[in-house]
């Protein structure tokens, strides 16, 4: 899919180009019905560090469609990308994200949560300051909240996106590089983007244990993030051997189905209260213990 992009550098929906534009218009309609009645919701992924302790959480947006059951977010992301519905999405997830950390706080249950945010975002002007009004609102210290970015956010007016960047980080919020490897993965884009963290793409991950060649791209990946001063987190994470090895590079913290799911809200709350604040604990060593 190419966008066309106007002088402001917004893109334009061009009806001629989309193969299947019916479908997409349905869904697009369908989304912005299903924003509008709060019929999206968000489900939380857990980051954990190597000695268990809960790093944070994802959101990670879940649409059931009434007719064709759950949607894929890749699917329906790129549909409101190319529409001009993500800036509206992206209000959405921040309201409920926020309003769950303000809950969980209220709870007790002091998490930081990462919200992933597009490109598009990233270029809206005023982006910075309306999230700065609204952790306000929501009685939420900046700290607690994380952005998910992706290097593409300097494809186009890299300048702006430094400002926007620079903007948020000034209040506080932690920036956190997505998918790294994939795309336009270089070292100068890593040193004009003032992250924290970097995450280390999945695709990486999965082959770790059994490709040689992988697994140096880890370790390069993260000797460098760890010289310019970021933590690392591997996405991913489905089993003991992989998780081992992430260890062992000096990897630290990971994300995937090993540790958990992205879980519904009350499943995660349920799922802090049960870990406690020795934090989680791999099976294998549950029954190492046993
Ligand atoms: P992402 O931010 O890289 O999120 C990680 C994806 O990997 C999620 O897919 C997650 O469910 C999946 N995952 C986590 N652990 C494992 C594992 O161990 N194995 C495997 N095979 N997969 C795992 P999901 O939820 O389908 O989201 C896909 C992408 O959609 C996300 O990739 C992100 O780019 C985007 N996305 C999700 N929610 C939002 C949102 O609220 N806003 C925006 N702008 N993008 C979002
Ligand atoms: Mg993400
Ligand atoms: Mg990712
Ligand atoms: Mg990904």
């Amino acid at each position: 899919y190419q966008a066309k992009r106007d002088r402001t550098g917004v893109e334009v929906y061009e009806s001629k180009r989309d193969s299947n534009t019916p479908d997409r218009l349905g869904l697009l309609g369908d989304l912005r019905r299903a924003l509008d009645a709060g019929d999206v919701e968000l489900h939380y992924q857990p980051k954990v560090r190597f000695d268990g302790k809960v790093a944070g959480l994802e959101a990670l947006v879940r649409w059931v469609h009434p007719e064709r059951g759950k949607v894929p977010p890749d699917e329906f992301i790129a549909i409101a990308e190319s529409s001009g519905l993500m800036p509206h999405l992206t209000e959405y997830v921040l309201e409920s994200a926020l309003g769950q950390v303000a809950k969980w706080q209220a709870q007790g249950l002091k998490v930081p949560v990462a919200v992933n945010v597009s490109p598009r975002d990233v270029h809206t002007p005023g982006f910075a300051g309306s999230v700065a009004a609204r952790l306000a609102r929501h009685g939420v210290p900046a700290g607690a909240l994380q952005l998910e970015i992706t290097e593409h956010v300097l494809l186009e007016d890299p300048q702006r996106a430094a400002d926007t960047l620079a903007g948020l980080t000034g209040h506080g919020v932690k920036m956190s590089l997505d998918d790294f490897g994939t795309g336009y993965s270089s070292l100068v884009h890593l040193r004009r983007l003032p992250v924290s963290e970097l995450k280390i793409d999945r695709s990486f991950v999965a082959r770790l244990a059994v490709d040689n060649e992988d697994a140096e791209i880890v370790r390069c990946t993260v000797d460098l993030a760890h010289s310019l001063g970021l933590l690392v987190v591997a996405e991913g994470v489905e089993d003991d051997e992989t998780w081992e090895r992430l260890r062992d590079l000096g990897c630290d913290a990971v994300q995937g189905w090993l540790v958990a799911a992205a879980m519904p809200p009350e499943e995660t709350t349920a799922w802090l209260r049960a870990r406690g604040s020795r934090g989680w604990r791999r099976p294998a060593d549950v029954a190492a213990e046993a």
